[in-house]
């Protein structure tokens, strides 16, 4: 590990076969990014799906390997994690670094969050992926890793109907962080970044609390919390965490959901919830608030969070 927390041992072996040799591409890409394609291949052995991630080594002139290897070594240590995309193989040519992994065949969580009503996440649906998610990004802290890019482009599905499983992908910018590393030179995606990543302060498994807060808020909303008309007032409302928390953005989306939400926008990373509180937090440890009936056996205060006190009205007169 270098002293920005890049990892470059890896495991897997780095096959220098053509990689058509044991698969056939099939349909359309899958999805690309800067230095990026995906597409969908099929092994030929086996007849298995895979989506085939092309990482050009040369960037902007630079040599990149480096940090594809950063990528490879953060997907093997995250194997034992279901929510973390599986990393089958990986092939090597001249100009391309190719990773074979598993194919989340749903697409980005993106697609649902900007989706119309009907298509659209229930917050019952939110619940039990946002439960996938810190499962996931839990075990990356707890390993020491900081993802760094968490947002709707890089969460997926394994399938979007019937609404399937999540899968992490995208460790181009990931860091081992038990050297507390200064890293201060990344810029993730603008509405999704912290302020300690504006402010050029050190970065921590916190950075990635907050995208989740952003995540969470968009996937419950359809609204990103911070994007203004341009990016100098996205960063403005992200350094001043101008968020608009009003009855009507989260008209029928319940308070706990709120103060989920609110427990991880919070400038000061210390103050941050980590994944591990998250997981324990009373939104996603209750019933849906869909089905209010199904709260009537239990006898906690917390089963009808609703509403706050300061919003609900009262359903009979108070006993005088
Ligand atoms: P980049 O580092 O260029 O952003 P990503 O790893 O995020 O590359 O991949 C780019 C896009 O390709 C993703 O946003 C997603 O739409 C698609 N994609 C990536 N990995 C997979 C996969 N395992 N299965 C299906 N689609 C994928
Ligand atoms: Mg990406």
């Amino acid at each position: 590990m270098n002293k920005n927390g890049i990892v470059t041992e890896i495991h897997t072996k780095i096959r220098k076969e053509p990689f058509s040799t044991n698969y056939e591409l099939v349909g359309k890409e899958l999805g690309r990014g800067k230095f990026a394609v995906v597409k969908k291949c099929t092994e030929k052995a086996t007849g298995k799906q895979y989506a085939a991630k092309f990482l050009r080594k040369r960037r902007k002139g630079a040599d990149c390997r480096m940090d594809i290897f950063n990528e490879i070594a953060v997907l093997e240590l995250a194997k034992a994690n279901p929510y973390v995309v599986g990393l089958h193989e990986v092939y090597e040519t001249n100009s391309e670094i190719i990773l074979v992994l598993e194919c989340a065949a749903g697409g980005e969580i993106f697609d649902q969050c900007v989706a119309d009503n009907d298509e659209a996440f229930t917050e019952k649906d939110v619940i039990r992926l946002a439960k996938q998610i810190l499962n996931g990004v839990a075990f990356l802290h707890r390993n020491n890793v900081v993802h760094l890019d968490l947002k709707p482009q890089n969460i997926l599905l394994t399938s979007a109907r019937p609404l399937g499983d999540i899968r992490i992908v995208d460790f181009g910018l990931s860091r081992r962080m038990d050297k507390i590393a200064e890293v201060r030179e990344i810029l993730g995606t603008p509405e999704y970044v912290a302020p300690e990543i504006l402010n050029y302060e050190p970065i921590s498994i916190a950075t990635d609390m907050w995208s989740i807060g952003v995540l969470i808020y968009v996937m419950l909303t359809g609204e990103s919390p911070f994007l203004g008309d341009d990016k100098q007032e996205t960063f403005l409302n992200i350094s001043q965490v101008n968020v608009d928390y009003s009855q009507d953005t989260f008209e029928g989306i319940s308070s706990l959901a709120v103060d989920f939400i609110k427990s991880l926008l919070v400038k000061n990373p210390r103050k941050r919830a980590t994944a591990e509180e998250c997981l324990n937090h009373p939104w996603l440890n209750h019933l849906s608030p869909s089905h209010p009936h199904l709260h009537a056996m239990s006898a906690s205060s917390l089963d009808e969070p609703e509403m706050s006190q300061s919003e609900s009205e009262p359903e009979s007169p108070a006993p005088s």
